[in-house]
């Protein structure tokens, strides 16, 4: 699969379309999930193109991927979610509903989330 860049994540990212941006990087951008499921939903994506989790974390560089996971660090600190507690969420392909194809983690917080799904 190549990465396509008619996906709405690299529209975001080339300012295309707009978001409401929480935090960024040079490696990464932090925004509101549109439709969020819980009180804190923010989504984080790599700056450079990687379609799904398992290629970001074989291809990308050790400072891409640093830069990356300190921005989820760092938004999980902005939003003072740390001590109630939260979700990191990557949907990968098919079996895991991945609907846009550019990775993304979900950081869900704010409320009780349920036991995983098993
Ligand atoms: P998934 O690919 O299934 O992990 O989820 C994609 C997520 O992107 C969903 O939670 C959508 O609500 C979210 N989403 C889709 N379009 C936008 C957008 N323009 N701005 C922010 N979030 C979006």
């Amino acid at each position: 699969m190549s990465y396509d860049d008619s996906n709405i994540f690299a529209k975001i990212l080339r300012g295309e379309i707009p978001c409401e941006k929480v935090l960024e990087n040079d490696y990464a951008l932090a925004f509101d999930d549109i439709a969020p499921q819980a009180p804190v939903h923010i989504l984080v994506i790599p700056k450079l193109p990687y379609e799904s989790a398992s290629q970001f974390l074989q291809t990308a560089s050790d400072l891409e991927l640093i830069g990356f996971h300190r921005l989820i660090g760092e938004v999980v600190s902005l939003k003072g979610i740390h001590d109630s507690g939260y979700r990191l969420i990557a949907n990968t392909n098919r079996n895991g509903h991945q609907e846009v194809p550019h990775y993304h983690v979900h950081v869900l917080g704010g409320r009780d989330l349920g036991r995983m799904v098993l």
